[in-house]
């Protein structure tokens, strides 16, 4: 239930990337190997455009969305950059240039007064906000974000991180109108360590890597071949079946209606805005995300914290906190993110696991 972190391989993914890597070829090779492992490349490319609603012209495939991230924001490093205040950090740390943060709302939504105030003052070069946050599921408004940057600022390039988004809601890049578009490949049942950035024609250039020509010189570095073939795989069937992951929300609304009834205290982040169909911020205010983690991995259910953990320390969420959540509340979240391969008969097991946890805590206050 941590789909989120990482979604499962279909077996169909699984057997195409093994069948793909014991073929030997480097696509910029003119024999018929290299000409093979072209194909692979270019039918991938084809199905990430057709995931994503443009021209297979437009997408660079990179080692992952941190990567495309990185990519986007290393071009804008000497310009105002403008993003929101709950982007992943792939986004949040890549910012070296002067940086606006845009505010969100109690439920994680993108204050859109507060931007436009941000675009007459400050003039930003680049605004960057993600389709899909991570840790609530919320979906940002970015078609009326580019709307508002095309109107107020013209001259701005408009990024979006769509890890989160790809193979869960409909995306039409063309209809976005953003300028710079990045995907992960595990995010969407695709293999680790493969991403994309998908890059508008009149776009500014944005490159990382330096070296062989590769990906219409855009991105440098001999291609993951199998991985990509693989990534190119998943976006094909999660094009097919965006239907069933919209009907994951039965199962992550049984949940919320179940833990709501058993604990009043409950907070659900997000709960009341537009989200996708699989992902839910549960909080108990005061009882540490670390505990309830611990509780959920000894009854066998992965799910995550809602807040950041780096060097074994649990910090807050930074997420939560621009939305408002007090110290007690952002330290004390999971995130419960499913996906098509999970059951009701799942979401029974994590209700049972986490109401007997619920009751212990309760139990060990009341005898305090
Ligand atoms: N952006 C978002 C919103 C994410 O959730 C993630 C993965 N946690 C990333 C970027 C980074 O993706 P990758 O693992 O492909 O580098």
């Amino acid at each position: 239930m941590d789909y989120n972190a990482t979604a499962p391989l279909e077996d169909a993914v699984i057997d195409f990337v093994t069948d793909v890597m014991k073929e030997t070829g480097n696509a910029s090779s003119v024999h018929s190997f290299g000409r093979a492992a072209l194909l692979h490349l270019e039918k991938a490319r084809q199905h990430i455009a057709d995931l994503c609603g443009t021209h297979p012209n437009y997408v660079t495939f990179t080692s992952g969305a941190t990567e495309a991230n990185n990519t986007v924001l290393d071009a804008f490093r000497d310009d105002k950059i403008c993003i929101s205040s709950i982007e992943h950090p792939s986004v949040l740390q890549a910012c070296r240039a002067e940086k606006g943060l845009i505010p969100v709302d109690a439920n994680g939504v993108v204050c859109m007064d507060a931007l436009e105030q941000i675009l007459q003052d400050d003039a930003p070069d680049l605004i960057s906000v993600m389709l899909v946050n991570n840790e609530t599921g919320v979906i940002q408004p970015v078609k009326e974000i580019v709307r508002l940057v095309r109107r107020l600022q013209p001259q701005a390039y408009v990024h979006a991180d769509a890890a989160q988004a790809a193979g869960r809601i409909p995306i039409d890049f063309a209809d976005l109108q953003v300028d710079y578009l990045t995907l992960s490949s595990h995010k969407f049942g695709g293999p680790q360590g493969v991403g994309a950035l998908i890059k508008a024609p009149g776009a500014r250039d944005a490159k990382l890597l330096f070296g062989g020509g590769q990906e219409k010189r855009q991105r440098a570095g001999t291609e993951n071949i199998a991985g990509i073939a693989g990534m190119g795989l998943a976006a094909e069937l999660a094009a097919q079946n965006l239907d069933r992951f919209a009907a994951i929300a039965t199962i992550r609304d049984k949940i919320e209606t179940v833990l709501a009834d058993t604990a009043p205290e409950l907070i659900i982040y997000g709960k009341d805005a537009n989200r996708v169909a699989n992902t839910t911020s549960l909080c108990l205010p005061g009882i540490g995300s670390e505990t309830q983690l611990m509780a959920m991995d000894l009854a066998g259910i992965a799910v995550s914290n809602g807040s950041a953990c780096s060097s074994g320390k649990v910090q807050k969420s930074h997420v939560l906190s621009a939305m408002g959540a007090p110290d007690h509340c952002a330290s004390a979240t999971l995130r419960v993110s499913l996906g098509p391969k999970n059951t009701e008969n799942d979401a029974d097991l994590f209700i049972d696991a986490w109401t007997k946890m619920y009751q212990r805590v309760k139990n060990k206050i009341a005898a305090a």
